[in-house]
């Protein structure tokens, strides 16, 4: 569904993506992982263009991601992205960041996208909050909000970077429940997370990144007890 080929990346001399091939298939659900700076962020950032990339090709569902443009726009919104802040828009109330992307992107009536976003909040759990801002909320059932923001955009594969790590410990699972739940009934998923209690649970591949190269992956049984990399093995030994 979605495949990046020979991607090349560099912020002035820094390589930050060199060479990256990658394919995430239908229903697929693929864990990055990697030490910090090694480039997992921009990877998630160049499938929805929010970055530029320097060579190689992005395809979503076999279409090329140009560099701008209305097919741009219309590609980007197959995308569902879930940051590690919450983006939520905050003079908005929660069922208004929920409704706002179908309405003005989509063109879905408001009535429409209303029920759709009652639905989807009350999917994560958190419906009964529809109608404060999202101050109001704690960062658990602030990040749910951003996860039914982007559903509710019907993407067909949603990118997921690190989005409990700014989460306090109790409020970690109720979110990684939700990707679960999401990844159990089939949603195409890319996520960067250190949570390997997630992978184990919900991966299908883990993919190892290490200074701005895919190193290693296997699904995630091989990879966490047998690594072949001396640099997956190290990074490993550090997290577990
Ligand atoms: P972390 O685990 O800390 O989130 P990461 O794997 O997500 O790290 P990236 O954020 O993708 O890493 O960064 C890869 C490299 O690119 C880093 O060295 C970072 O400093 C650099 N970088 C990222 N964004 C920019 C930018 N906009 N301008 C210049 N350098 C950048
Ligand atoms: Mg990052």
């Amino acid at each position: 569904l979605v495949v990046l080929s020979g991607v090349d990346k560099h912020f002035g001399p820094l390589h930050v993506l060199q060479s990256v091939d990658l394919t995430v298939r239908r229903g697929e659900v693929v864990v990055v992982i990697g030490p910090s700076g090694s480039g997992k962020s921009t990877l998630c950032r160049t499938i929805n263009r929010l970055e530029t990339i320097d060579s190689g090709t992005i395809t979503i569902d076999g279409k090329e991601l140009p560099a701008e443009g209305r097919e741009l726009a219309r590609l980007r919104a197959d995308v569902g992205m879930v940051f590690q802040s919450f983006n939520l828009f905050a003079h908005k109330t929660v069922l208004e960041n929920v409704t706002l992307g179908p309405t003005r992107a989509k063109g879905v009536k408001k009535s429409v996208a209303t029920q759709r976003a009652m639905e989807l909040l009350e999917r994560v759990g958190v419906a009964n909050q529809a109608h404060k801002l999202p101050a109001q909320l704690s960062g658990g059932q602030q990040q749910r909000v951003a996860i039914a923001r982007a559903l509710a955009m019907d993407p067909k594969v949603m990118l997921f970077d690190e989005p409990t790590s700014a989460l306090d410990p109790e409020m970690i699972n109720e979110v990684l429940d939700v990707m679960v739940g999401l990844a159990r009934e089939g949603m195409t998923m890319l996520v960067v997370t250190h949570e390997m209690g997630f992978a184990r649970r919900a991966a299908h591949r883990v993919v190892f990144m290490d200074g701005g190269q895919i190193v290693e992956q296997a699904d995630p049984e091989t990879f966490f007890t047998a690594p072949t990399s001396a640099r997956a093995r190290d990074f490993l030994s550090k997290i577990l």
